[in-house]
């Protein structure tokens, strides 16, 4: 049997970029890890294609997986569910494949108490000024609302804690090829790899 896929768990505050640092680390074909379509209540952004981006689904259908336990985990973020479908994780994982989050940081907090033995990656701003310029930058928010990002942006980066990796967003090509290396060395730890030594050392010792 093949060992289980690491969950990898790619998150951090909100205006961080989360979503174009995952779309570079896909655009490339050397990677070797699955990523986990969402499901999600907001509505349909043009270009958007159900089953690719997200899967789009009525607040009703969203509840009904919840209640049935068929969320790895979920968040209400802006007025609208996102969720992580859990079979799609558990069938991967079982065929050793890796699996690739990106949720943003309540979903992750409750990823990291059920499967705590994920790779848990913090994206963060290179500065406050920096996250303040992007969300000023979308254009319609007022300055009190503004305000109001920017101390949830505080709250959330003080999460980063919880994690066991922060990568800096400085450049997207950068923070992707970061995010990519520490998944690489993840598979490198002890704990991980040393099952499939244990046969092998019991057998020597029973030689001798
Ligand atoms: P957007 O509406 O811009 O596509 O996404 C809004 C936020 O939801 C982003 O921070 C994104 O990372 C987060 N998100 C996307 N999918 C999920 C998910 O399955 N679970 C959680 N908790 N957050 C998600």
């Amino acid at each position: 049997m093949s060992e289980r896929g690491l969950l990898i768990v790619f998150s951090g505050p909100s205006g961080v970029g989360k979503g174009t640092v995952r779309q570079e680390i896909f655009s490339t074909p050397n990677h070797k890890f699955e990523y986990s379509v969402s499901m999600t209540t907001r509505p349909q952004r043009p270009g958007e294609v159900d089953g690719v981006d997200y899967f789009f689904r009525t607040r009703e259908e969203f509840e009904d997986l919840i209640k049935k336990g068929q969320m790895l985990e979920y968040a209400e973020y802006v007025g609208n569910y996102y969720g992580t479908p859990l079979s799609y994780v558990n069938e991967t994982l079982d065929k050793g494949i890796d699996v690739f989050l990106e949720i943003e940081v309540q979903g992750a907090l409750q990823v990291k108490k059920k499967v705590p033995d994920g790779v848990f990656i913090f994206l963060t701003p290179p500065d406050l000024e920096e996250l303040q310029d992007r969300l000023v930058g979308r254009g319609t928010d007022s300055q009190e609302v503004i305000a109001q990002r920017i101390e949830r942006a505080k709250e959330e980066i003080a999460l980063m804690r919880e994690y066991d990796y922060a990568v800096v967003n400085d450049q997207v090509p950068l923070a992707a090829e970061r995010v990519k290396r520490i998944i690489e060395t993840e598979h490198f730890r002890v704990e991980r790899v040393i099952g499939r030594y244990d046969k092998m050392i019991n057998e020597k010792l029973s030689v001798r």
